[in-house]
Parts: C-alpha cells; structure tokens; sequence
C-alpha cells in the first residue's frame, strides 16, 4: 500500500512557549516575527522564534514588520515563516493578511497566526498554521497544514 506524503511542520516546545509568551506581552496590540528552523525530509521543523516589533500605525488591528529586524532575518538562511498574533479574533488570516502575504510569499514556506485561549485554565495560544504557495496567477495563497 503506498500512502501519500505529506508534508510535516514541527514546532519545538520551547518555540512554541516563546509564541505564547509573545502574544500575551504585546496584547492588546499584535505581535510578529521570523519562525527559523530547518527542512527535514517531508516538511519543517520550527525550533526559534525571533519577534520583530509591530510598527504598524494601528497596531491593535494590523501588523507591519519592522523592516531593519525583518531585514536581518530575511538574510539568515534558517528562515522558514512569518508568525504574527491576532489579539481578538480566531488564528485565520484576514483578507489584509493575503494582500500583506505578497510582500514575502516569495521569501517563506510557512506562515503561522496564534490567537489567545486557555487550556486546563491556563493562559495559551491556538495556532494556525499554513504553507505559502503561488497560484498560476502569481498570487500567493496560504494553505491549513497540521502542527506536529
Ligand atoms: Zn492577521
């Protein structure tokens, strides 16, 4: 029986803990960064998390990467995804998400959004997380993929 690769992200538990404790310093206001890691045979593994500060004029609704901490990032070889918060709403990208998306589709597989929750009463995050892919239109489109 030959079962279809899929393709996998893991996020190390540590990251994962600098991706809560990120959304819950910055809240109400968003919060962003660069998700680094490395390919392994069938997808992603996401083991450091390097936030960039939100220099958006709203930044409640909005995010915008500060470009000299994006810069840095964008020439490090480890950089896998975008991670930004959604304070008030549910880890889903928005319609100004897509069109922000465009900026880097290019430049990142994955993109990763994590909204405020709690789980046994503790303060958490649910995130959601996408692969970045170019639509024959050139457009870039984010598609669900499943965090290991
Ligand atoms: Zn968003």
């Amino acid at each position: 029986m030959h079962l279809q690769s899929k393709q996998q992200c893991v996020i190390t538990p540590e990251t994962r803990r600098l991706l809560v404790t990120h959304l819950y310093r910055v809240f109400p206001e968003e919060g962003c960064g660069a998700l680094l890691g490395s390919r392994t045979e069938d997808g992603w593994i996401i083991d450091h998390f390097q936030p960039i500060r939100n220099t958006a004029s709203n930044p409640q609704h909005k995010f915008t990467l500060d470009p000299t901490g994006w810069i840095t990032s964008s020439f490090n070889p480890r950089l896998l995804g975008i991670f930004h918060t959604h304070p008030t709403s549910s880890p889903e990208p928005s319609a100004e998400d897509l069109l922000q998306l465009q900026l880097f589709g290019e430049m990142v597989p994955l993109y990763l959004i994590a909204s405020r929750t709690t789980i046994d009463g503790e303060p958490d995050a649910q995130i959601g997380a996408y692969t970045v892919h170019r639509q024959p239109n050139g457009l870039f489109t984010l598609e669900p993929l499943t965090l290991a």
